[in-house]
């Protein structure tokens, strides 16, 4: 029998995990048979030059191959699995048309389960979807439970911490996007390496782990040299850490493949002079951890979708020279409380308290920081 090219779609293809996805179609021998972007057009045709045959879909731009929506896109390709790299809140419409649909998902975009975490598990009971962490803790771990019998006592997702993790609070206060937008270890977009430098990453990530894996046995510490991504700690304190290079590629492979890649695409680790280090974190330094504990605890679905919103909106009025850095604290804090008591209890109740948290920012902002 013929061997038929798995066909993948990517969503976000012009971001930095979209983009790192071709050279994997294009090693393992996949076809990309559509993508989308938003509006960096420059790189998108770089893209369809790359692709000719790719059909495209942005909700700004028209170009060569174009369709007229996401749905018509993923309609048109029929693909074998998608990936969701898009960035923030706009990939919740892109996991859950994956799921509606009955295609695999490679999922990057941790933010569709920060928000809707339960919304999607709903709809994974009717689906025959699979979802594939691409998120290199999450993804490890998915790769090390896999053939595993031993029974859990925890799990453990490590952080490097960001560029201002060994600096004294006080030493935060005057610090400048271009700063806190370079990571020490990984290559990212620039959201997930501010959201890296202020540890909303890892809370987004351990309620990401909570609905991925369905316990509330997680655990943070903070591992300077991001080489081991997780651990799997077993009722009888043995352990199983699963380790490599630092390098997003690793992650999207495994997604894309199913877990099934053979292919050798990343360097391998150097053992010489290899130092590995671990720490507790802070939890009253660093408080995004804490506000994710308190979730996993009080399961008030509303946190996640305001930190989210309002992590968003501080990130951009941080960029924006608006703000100061710690300030986006204050705000994601100030947002919790004003809203924590709103009722969710489906998609339109998640759609307008993103909404509404959006708005309480903007208002709040503009009157505290005077701008
Ligand atoms: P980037 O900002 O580099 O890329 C985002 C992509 O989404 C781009 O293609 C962008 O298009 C597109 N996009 C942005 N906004 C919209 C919108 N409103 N509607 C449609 N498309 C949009 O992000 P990353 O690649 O860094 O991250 C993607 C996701 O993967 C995030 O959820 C992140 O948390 C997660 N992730 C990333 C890692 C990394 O190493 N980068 C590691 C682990 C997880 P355009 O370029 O045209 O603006
Ligand atoms: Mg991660």
């Amino acid at each position: 029998m013929e061997n038929k090219k798995k066909k993948v779609l990517v969503f976000g293809a012009t971001g930095n995990i979209g983009f790192s996805s071709l050279e994997i179609i294009e090693k393992e021998n996949y076809e990309l048979v559509g993508f989308s972007f938003n509006n960096n057009y420059e790189k998108a045709l770089e893209i369809i030059n790359r692709f000719p045959n790719a059909l495209v879909f942005s909700p700004s731009v028209k170009t060569k191959n174009t369709v007229n929506s996401f749905e018509e896109l993923l309609e048109k390709t029929n693909p074998d699995i998608i990936l969701n790299a898009l960035v923030g809140f706009s990939g919740l419409h892109i996991t859950l048309l994956a799921l509606k649909n009955n295609v695999d998902l490679a999922l990057a975009n941790k933010e569709s389960l920060v928000v809707a975490g339960w919304l999607i598990e709903d709809l994974k009971r009717s689906s025959s979807s699979r979802i594939y962490p691409v998120d290199s803790e999450h993804s490890s771990l998915y790769d090390s439970l896999k053939n595993n019998n031993k029974e859990i006592k925890e799990l453990i997702i490590t952080c490097s911490g960001g560029p201002f993790y060994k600096k004294e609070f006080n030493e935060l206060l005057n610090i400048n996007f271009a700063d806190a937008v370079k990571h020490p270890n990984w290559n990212m977009g620039k959201k997930i390496s501010i959201d890296s430098a202020t540890m909303m990453n890892k809370c987004f990530e351990i309620i990401e782990a909570y609905y991925l894996f369905n316990t509330k046995k997680i655990k943070v510490y903070q591992h300077g040299q991001s080489i081991i991504h997780s651990m799997i700690k077993f009722t009888d304190n043995s352990y199983i850490a699963n380790m490599s290079v630092p390098d997003m590629k690793l992650s999207i492979q495994q997604g894309l493949s199913g877990y099934e890649s053979k292919t050798n695409l990343i360097n391998d680790l150097s053992f010489n002079n290899l130092n590995l280090t671990f720490s507790e974190i802070d939890l009253d330094k660093w408080k995004p951890i804490h506000w994710a504990y308190d979730f996993l605890e009080n399961q008030n679905r509303a946190i996640p979708i305001i930190m989210n919103a309002a992590n968003e909106e501080a990130i951009v009025l941080f960029e924006e020279n608006k703000i100061k850095f710690l300030d986006i604290f204050e705000i994601i804090e100030k947002a919790i409380i004003a809203l924590e008591n709103t009722e969710v209890n489906d998609l339109k109740d998640i759609l307008n308290l993103n909404k509404n948290t959006r708005k309480y920012v903007y208002d709040f902002s503009k009157n505290k920081f005077r701008y």
